[in-house]
């Protein structure tokens, strides 16, 4: 689905394979991360890696 990615860049067909698999967000080639032959907007992947390292870590140490 053809949009704006969240820097600004307009998202067309020629990047229809760049999209949040999270969100659905719309992203360039630039802002796209790659995560598990996904892909991710930098919001969701941070979310996705965070929450990774909680449940593969040790416990959550609240200060
Ligand atoms: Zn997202
Ligand atoms: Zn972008």
């Amino acid at each position: 689905m053809p949009g704006q990615c969240g820097c600004g860049t307009q998202v067309g067909n020629h990047f229809h394979s760049f999209g949040c698999q999270d969100c659905g967000a719309a992203l360039c080639a630039t802002c796209a991360i790659s995560l598990e032959s996904a892909s991710y907007c930098s919001a969701c992947a941070a979310d996705l890696l965070e929450t990774r390292t909680v449940r593969s870590g040790s416990p959550f140490d609240l200060h």
